[in-house]
This record gives C-alpha cells, sequence and structure tokens, in this order.
C-alpha cells in the first residue's frame, strides 16, 4: 500500500502493526527464555528504539529495569555521519547485572557495536542485545545482535520510531521511505 504523508512523500509499508506485534511477541518469547526469571536492566537507545521499548518490556514478565542511553549518527539525512554517544543517563553501576541492550535497527552494525564495547567496560555479569531490524548485506563490524526481529532489505525505513529528519517515528507500522524522496 502506498501512502502519501505529511513532508509529501512517499511510503510503502514493509511491516503492518500486525506483523510488528508478532515478531516482538516473538522475540520477547526469545528473551524470557534466555533469562529464565534472572532480574534484566534493558538499556535502550534513544531517541529510535522507544517505540520497541514500550511493547517490549509490557511482554517481560521479569524483574526489570530500564535505563536509557542516546546515539545519533543520521542527523538529517539519511546518510551516516559522525557517531554520537551519550551515556551520562547510565547508573555508574552496572556490575554484576544481566544487561540488553535494545536499538531500533542493526544497519553498519557500528552504532551497536560501539554501545556494547561500552556497556562492557562497566562489567555486566551478562550483555545481550535486540533489535528490531538488521538490514540484510550491511553488517561491517563483528557483533550481532543476539535477538533480531525482522531481516529486511537494504532501503531507508521509517516508523515505529525510526525516523527521516525527526519525522514518522509515530507512524505504527515500518514503511520504506521512496528513494527520490531522500
Ligand atoms: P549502524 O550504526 O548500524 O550503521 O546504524 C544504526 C543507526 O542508524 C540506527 O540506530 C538508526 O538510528 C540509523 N539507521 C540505520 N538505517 C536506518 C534506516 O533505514 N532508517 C532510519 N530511520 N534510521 C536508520
Ligand atoms: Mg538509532
Amino acid at each position: 500500500m502506498y501512502l502519501t504523508l505529511d513532508l509529501g512523500t512517499t511510503m510503502k509499508i514493509l511491516l503492518t502493526e500486525d506483523e510488528l506485534r508478532r515478531g516482538i511477541e516473538r522475540i520477547a518469547g526469545e528473551i524470557r527464555e534466555y533469562y529464565q526469571g534472572r532480574p534484566l536492566t534493558i538499556v535502550a537507545v534513544l531517541k529510535g528504539s522507544v517505540v520497541l521499548m514500550s511493547d517490549l518490556i509490557r511482554l517481560l514478565d521479569m524483574p526489570l529495569r530500564i535505563e536509557i542511553v542516546r546515539a545519533s549518527s543520521y542527523r538529517d539525512s539519511t546518510r551516516p555521519g559522525e557517531l554520537k554517544l551519550k551515556l551520562d543517563m547510565l547508573p555508574s553501576e552496572l556490575k554484576d547485572r544481566e544487561v540488553l541492550l535494545v536499538d531500533d535497527i542493526f544497519d553498519t552494525g557500528y552504532t551497536l557495536a560501539e554501545v556494547l564495547s561500552q556497556l562492557a567496560r562497566r562489567h555486566p555479569a551478562g550483555l545481550r542485545s535486540a533489535v528490531l531490524l538488521r538490514k540484510e548485506g550491511r553488517c561491517e563490524v563483528d557483533v550481532e545482535p543476539d535477538f533480531v526481529g525482522f531481516d529486511i532489505p537494504d532501503r531507508f525505513v521509517v516508523g515505529y520510531g525510526l525516523d527521516y529528519q525527526e519525522m514518522y517515528r509515530n507512524l505504527p507500522h515500518v514503511a520504506y521511505l521512496e528513494t527520490e524522496d531522500l
């Protein structure tokens, strides 16, 4: 289905609300299975993972804390820029906690790899990662996320937390932005 939205851009729906819900239920099941009720600290990467995070945590009936970090690399375009990380909201102690990093999308993997290496310095008891989306054939690092919602083709996507110039994060589905708009 094609939609024309407020910035005059054209979109094609890639993942509907129903598909997203089923994917997130599956990841939540895998996470519950892996942690077996052990207390978990979720570290969400802002801003893109806020929607995923809020849906995911409500499916995790286990002792759970939420922490946040901030990463920005795409800024105002669809092309990656220098990665900026803000970790000052993290508690100084992650030591001996089971930490699960949650991000919206794994593209080249540099963001996830960098945040994971920063978190590893705080000596958590365990460190894993979950992403909603992973782009096929793009990985340039030697880590892969442990929990993946959907593998998707290498196209620019928005919605369900993901933005284009800070817009479209509130779409309930994930959609491709047509290339002529980028
Ligand atoms: P990576 O470091 O893995 O190359 O890129 C990860 C970050 O880039 C994501 O957290 C996200 O902010 C941004 N990103 C990568 N691909 C897309 C995309 O298709 N759409 C949007 N909106 N952001 C993307
Ligand atoms: Mg991001």
